[in-house]
């Protein structure tokens, strides 16, 4: 018997550091007019203390400066740090860099890692992840930007749509066609580049969202970029020409994971808020928690954050287990289902609140607009929902007629048991 919910003690402890930690350290930093310059500058003693309890860059192994934790343990770290946006950062494994990192340690040379992952680990430097374009990002078979050799260069040409940090990155990490033949397998015909952004030709501009109207992110913001024939040295081909759909998929499962673990870190705070509210609040002669509707928010948000932690760390073992290829129906599963769960959760806890939820002087507001984008990015709900319902129905043989179909059993059943039935007495069974 091999089922196990529980965590090793000596990881608990540490987890409970780090729920101290990031209430006590991280949060009150949220109320603070920060920027992306002062944020940076405001973590780095925390950075330091997240180092001494070798909680530092967690995702990668111990060859690059990580722990090798596995992903179910990222995933439970990855659920205290989703409380807040701030969090991730000062334990150096924020989106895209994580996953960024994650890809040069996975397809990259020996000199691409000293001269890109190093710093990434160490938080010098930041990186963006460019692979959506407007419009196809549902479809990346779709995409037109593309790298055409001269020599041994390659000449980058396109526009990228909603890249995280796309102003804020030293260097992106671009997937473009590389086989222009409109007959060629579109899975095999992209390949990833690393892109510094100083390099003549590569521009963006900011992009404001709803939950960043302004761009002004303290450690997010989006960007349009250009790539106006940027050229490329060969050694900026990360992984093998035609590989940038499988690296993709090996970068993005992992991280699908974290991000609903992130979210369940979200729900937790914005459901710790609403029960406060609960029993703190009376309204017409009772209390809040007194009240059936106000309970079936409470039951309901408990049992769905309960099955989305349950799933989404069996998607974790799974991975750790079996790999990522192996467990492409469970991320699928957990990315439509967690959003909605965190929709759902700060919208209760925004609607018990009333004006007082729906205003800017407590953190729901901010959290239910960043949320919002949870049911988009990484692949819409409506893509991973296709996904998993095709495998699932994969496990299914068309019958002429239904396998339940009653009468049809009953005559299996009837010719089975013959010779049983023939032995009860007339009136057995009324
Ligand atoms: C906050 C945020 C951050 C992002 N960060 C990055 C980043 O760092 N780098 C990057 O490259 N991209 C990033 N993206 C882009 C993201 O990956 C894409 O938005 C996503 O893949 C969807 O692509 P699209 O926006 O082009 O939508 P489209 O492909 O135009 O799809 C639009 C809508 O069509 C519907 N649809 C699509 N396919 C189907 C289907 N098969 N069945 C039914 N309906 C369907 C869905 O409702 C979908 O929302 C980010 C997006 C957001 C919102």
């Amino acid at each position: 018997m091999t089922w196990d919910f529980s965590t090793d003690p000596a990881f608990e402890s540490k987890l409970q550091w780090m729920r101290e930690f990031v209430r006590e350290e991280i949060y009150p930093l949220e109320t603070l007019p920060l920027t992306w310059h002062s944020f940076r500058r405001m973590i780095e003693p925390l950075k330091e203390q997240v180092k001494a309890q070798g909680l530092w860059a967690a995702h990668l192994g111990p060859e690059l400066g990580g722990q090798g934790y596995g992903q179910v343990k990222l995933g439970l770290m990855h659920e205290i740090l989703g409380g807040s946006e701030l969090a991730p950062p000062a334990f150096g494994n924020q989106a895209p860099d994580s996953g960024n990192s994650e890809l040069v340690a996975l397809a990259g040379t020996e000199e691409q890692k000293q001269r890109w992952l190093t710093p990434l680990l160490a938080g010098d430097i930041y990186s963006a992840i460019s692979m959506t374009e407007s419009g196809t990002g549902s479809d990346p078979r779709q995409f037109t930007t593309r790298a055409v050799r001269d020599g041994s260069d390659w000449i980058l040409h396109g526009t990228k749509f909603m890249v995280g940090n796309a102003n804020r990155s030293d260097v992106h990490f671009v997937m473009a066609r590389t086989d222009l033949d409109p007959e060629a397998n579109p899975y095999s015909a992209m390949s990833m580049f690393i892109v510094p952004t100083d390099l003549p030709g590569v521009s963006s501009r900011f992009l404001g969202t709803m939950s960043d109207p302004e761009a002004r992110g303290v450690v997010h913001t989006h960007g349009e970029v250009t790539y106006a024939d940027v050229r490329l040295p060969a050694e900026s081909l990360l992984g093998a020409e035609g590989a940038a759909f499988t690296l993709a998929q090996q970068r993005l499962g992992p991280g699908r994971i974290h991000h609903c673990m992130r979210w369940l870190g979200v729900c937790r705070r914005a459901f710790d808020a609403m029960c406060e509210r609960a029993v703190s609040k009376s309204l017409r002669g009772g209390l809040l928690s007194e009240k059936q509707t106000i309970q079936n928010w409470v039951a309901d948000s408990a049992a769905a954050m309960e099955a989305a932690r349950l799933l989404t760390l069996k998607t974790a073992w799974k991975v750790d287990t079996e790999g990522v290829a192996a467990a492409r129906t469970e991320i699928a599963m957990i990315k439509y289902f967690g959003a909605t769960v965190m929709h759902d959760v700060l919208d209760r806890a925004i609607q018990i609140h009333g004006a007082l939820g729906f205003s800017t002087d407590l953190p729901l507001e901010e959290m239910y607009r960043w949320s919002r984008a949870a049911r988009i990015y990484d692949g819409p709900d409506e893509v991973h929902r296709m996904v998993v319902a095709r495998n699932v129905l994969r496990g299914y043989t068309p019958r002429p007629v239904p396998t339940e179909h009653v009468p049809t059993r009953r005559v299996k059943a009837m010719e089975r048991f013959a010779s049983r039935l023939a032995e009860l007495p007339p009136d057995a069974g009324r």
